[in-house]
């Protein structure tokens, strides 16, 4: 665990977030600011800083983030209609808390290309 890590400590229950999903690999909560009516967060329960950072023993791991995304997708119920996985990096990808997220959209129709 890193100090001072918001979603480091969000995965060891030290402050509280609307769980959706939890194995030995990672934690899946919904986005206290949801941008869509299906905002979730999954975030690999080891502190990874941010997809800039993976290397080899981490890349497992953003496989399973993805794996994921689709289970909850069906049991959030956007499944069927579709939904969109996005991990923001650095400054001009909107990167603002540096322990690696996947964002899971859905619920209403996404436009494209993100502003
Ligand atoms: P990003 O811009 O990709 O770093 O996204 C960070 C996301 O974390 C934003 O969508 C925030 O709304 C969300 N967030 C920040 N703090 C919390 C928290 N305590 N619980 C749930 N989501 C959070
Ligand atoms: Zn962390």
């Amino acid at each position: 665990m890193t100090q001072e890590c918001i979603f480091c400590k969000i995965v060891a229950g030290e402050i509280p977030a609307k769980l959706v999903y939890q194995d030995e690999q990672v934690t899946v909560f919904h986005d206290i600011n949801p941008a869509a009516p299906v905002h979730v967060l999954i975030v690999p329960n080891r502190h990874i800083e941010s997809l800039a950072t993976v290397d080899g023993e981490a890349a497992e791991t953003v496989g399973r983030l993805l794996t994921v995304a689709d289970q909850v997708a069906q049991l959030t119920g956007v499944a069927e209609t579709g939904y969109r996985v996005a991990i923001n990096v650095g400054r001009d990808g909107g990167l603002a808390v540096y322990h690696l997220h996947a964002h899971l959209l859905g619920g209403r129709r996404l436009s494209w290309p993100p502003g």
